[in-house]
């Protein structure tokens, strides 16, 4: 049985992906610091799984820590989920973002070397295309970033494509994610923000639930057919599989496969706002307001590449995106119990 080390296996997309990864039969272990999870996530992965996943609180930036996982596991491969996405705060804190994100792929790139464990899966972003001139997005589309988030993830992107140069023995992916919602079905586990949330879905269930007065939907004046944003959301179930079938795509060659995590279909905030009012029954009070500084007006994946590299095609619609995400919401109006 292969073993992979997932680094953020207790965030979000990572606990996702732990299932998917249990039940297409690799074993699992993982390390997260916690900063922005808590242990009830993996918990209750554990539960829907049935199997106990070796845990280790230790940073990737520690890399006496990370040697000491290495030392205990032999690892076929590693999914880099750990670091820092909230892109305000990063133009507020460029140094932790820059620190975590770029200083803790170099170190855990430098023990995986060392260890001689040379496939590493990346959590890139549709961040890395800035404000893409054309729509649907190739992967062949200009790269540009505004903001301390999206340029470190820029700059690991780069940093491992030269690792690969220096070394054509490993086995990289580099998988640029559009906006991930959604839950496990079970509503178990799902996306827990701290504090307000900063991205849309999380920000209309609060709404929904009744934490939240009142969206404000950034923008009614874009160049979008109804004036506000459009974004490619994709279910993370279906994006934690997109992780399964990389790495199954990895074990053919050496390369590095760069590649889009998307549906391929744009919709608006009003389109969200509308398909989340129908899965949870509620009312969803909303005001246009002014534009969020940096925001573009459109962004979608053109999915063609990973159809073909990789075999795989997001499947689930914005209905079941929607309802998954009130499932876990409604049963965890609070989230997990207290992060730590
Ligand atoms: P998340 O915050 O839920 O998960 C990240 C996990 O990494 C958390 O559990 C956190 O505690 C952990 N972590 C942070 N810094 C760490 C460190 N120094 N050492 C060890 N663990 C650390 O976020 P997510 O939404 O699951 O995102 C996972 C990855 O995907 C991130 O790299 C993010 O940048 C990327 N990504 C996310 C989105 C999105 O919209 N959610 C979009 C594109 C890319
Ligand atoms: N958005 C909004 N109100 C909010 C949060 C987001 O109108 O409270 C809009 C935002 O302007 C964008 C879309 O929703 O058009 C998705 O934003 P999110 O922050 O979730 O993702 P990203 O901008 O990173 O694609």
């Amino acid at each position: 049985m292969k073993k992979i080390l997932v680094t953020g296996g207790a965030g979000y997309i990572g606990t996702h992906t732990c299932i998917e990864l249990i039940e297409a039969g690799y074993e699992v272990v993982v390390v997260d610091n916690l900063c922005n999870a808590s242990k009830e996530g993996l918990k209750r992965v554990e539960e829907i799984v049935n199997v106990e996943i070796p845990f280790y609180r230790v940073d990737v930036r520690d890399k006496t820590g990370l040697i000491e996982v290495f030392k205990q596991h032999k690892f076929d491969a590693v999914i880099h989920f750990a670091g820092l996405k909230a892109v305000g705060e990063s133009v507020e804190k460029p140094i932790e973002y820059y620190d975590t994100n770029v200083g803790g792929s170099f170190i855990l790139a430098e023990v995986m070397r060392d260890f001689n464990c040379k496939t590493f899966v990346f959590s890139s972003s549709a961040t890395v295309y800035g404000n893409p001139k054309t729509v649907p997005i190739k992967e062949d589309s200009p790269l540009s970033v505004t903001n301390p988030y999206g340029r470190s993830k820029l700059m690991i992107e780069e940093f491992l494509q030269d690792v690969f140069v220096a070394d054509e023995t490993w086995h990289i992916a580099l998988l640029r994610y559009f906006n991930p919602i959604g839950a496990h079905k079970s509503g178990l586990i799902g996306e827990d923000p701290n504090g307000t949330p900063n991205n849309l879905i999380p920000y209309i269930s609060q709404v929904a639930i009744g934490k939240l007065d009142k969206l404000s939907i950034f923008g009614g004046d874009y160049n979008t057919p109804d004036g506000t944003g459009v974004r490619d959301y994709i279910h993370v179930m279906d994006l934690a599989k997109g992780h399964v079938r990389a790495l199954q795509a990895l074990e053919n060659k050496p390369q590095v496969l760069i590649v889009n995590l998307g549906t391929g279909n744009g919709y608006s905030v009003l389109d969200m706002v509308k398909a989340f009012e129908k899965a949870s029954e509620k009312t969803v009070a909303y005001k246009i307001t002014k534009r969020r500084a940096g925001d573009i007006a459109a962004c979608y994946a053109d999915p063609t590449y990973a159809i073909e590299i990789l075999d795989w095609k997001a499947e689930r619609e914005l209905d079941k995106m929607c309802q998954d995400t009130w499932r876990w919401q409604s049963a965890n109006p609070n989230g997990y119990p207290r992060h730590k």
